[in-house]
């Protein structure tokens, strides 16, 4: 009696699985491109203090076939000469993390702060230079998505961040935002990015708190709005304690809901492996859990772009 129950009620999931997004057949095709393809992390973070040596970013980047990475702090010399035309640097991450810690979140709007000064006076020259090609991570608003500490929250269109939109705008550059979707962001940004249409704004983990709606509102509203995929699986909530599911894949899969918004803009969705907060060494799982739970889901040649492809037209990076 109770077997047969089981097999009714296991026969009974098998049949609505599928309706409710659970299990998805997937392209071959695409499970075995997603093992290989060549990878451009937006958000590969190599911190000035106790983060990782040049040799191990390379090392790291050679193994998961990670051919590009950077576009978020902290910008070294070292690593930009380690990588070359294959690393998409960027600042600004160092100076507002400076500035927050000595002086509190007030002070990340003061555009005659002391610790902005040096960066907004060389900006320019760097631009051109080269050395940088955009701004980032600059947190804005990280209130449930962040280590306690190092929370905050400040209105996304301020003087600071309005500088950082300036300068990009003048040559083309990227401002990589970690911020928390609400309606004063929805303002804030759709006023930034048509005030700077040249900026590309790329959304840290593709905005936590919003929903794939969310960002298809903002895509079909501005050209230069992009975000990257990083910590919205499992890893990240398991190495912050956090009891649950990634928010937009599993070890499930990828959710319907994001899977249509990834197919619907696939010019708009980048990857990156945020390694942040002492998790250096969780590289290769990030990447992997990226390859496996994520990337099979989409057809391949969505896998193509938002692996990579995306990532050389916007930084104009050497193939
Ligand atoms: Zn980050």
């Amino acid at each position: 009696m109770a077997t047969s129950l089981i097999k009714l009620i296991a026969f009974a999931m098998a049949s609505i699985a599928p309706a409710l997004g659970l299990t998805q057949a997937l392209d071959p095709t695409s499970v075995e491109l997603a093992k290989t393809v060549p990878i451009a992390d937006i958000h590969m973070h190599t911190y000035q203090i106790n983060g990782p040596g040049s040799a191990e970013v390379v090392e790291r980047m050679t193994i998961n076939n990670i051919r590009w990475g950077g576009g978020v702090g902290d910008l070294r010399a070292d690593i930009a000469d380690a990588l070359r035309g294959r690393h998409i640097p960027a600042a600004g991450q160092r100076e507002f993390a400076e500035t927050f810690i000595r002086q509190g979140p007030n002070a990340l709007v003061e555009i005659d702060n002391v610790y902005f000064r040096d960066l907004f006076r060389d900006a320019r020259d760097m631009f051109a230079k080269g050395t940088i090609k955009g701004f980032g991570e600059l947190h804005t608003n990280n209130e449930g998505s962040g280590p306690q500490p190092f929370r905050r929250k400040i209105k996304t269109d301020n003087p600071v961040i309005r500088k950082f939109y300036e300068i990009a705008n003048e040559f083309g550059g990227f401002v990589q935002l970690h911020t928390q979707h609400n309606a004063e962001f929805t303002e804030d940004i759709l006023r930034l990015s048509a005030d700077f249409p040249n900026t590309l704004t790329i959304l840290s983990h593709c905005l936590p708190h919003g929903q794939p709606e969310d960002l298809a509102f903002l895509f079909k509203q501005r050209k230069n709005i992009m975000c990257e995929m990083s910590a919205t699986g499992d890893l990240h909530n398991r190495l912050a304690r956090v009891n649950r599911p990634g928010r937009a894949y599993s070890v499930d899969g990828l959710r319907p809901r994001w899977k249509a918004l990834i197919e619907e803009f696939p010019d708009r969705i980048m990857l990156g492996s945020d390694t942040c907060c002492g998790w250096d060494r969780h590289y290769s799982e990030a990447i992997a859990e990226i390859r496996t739970n994520f990337l099979p889901y989409l057809k391949p040649a969505t896998i193509e772009q938002i692996a990579y492809k995306n990532a050389l037209r916007v930084f104009k990076l050497d193939q």
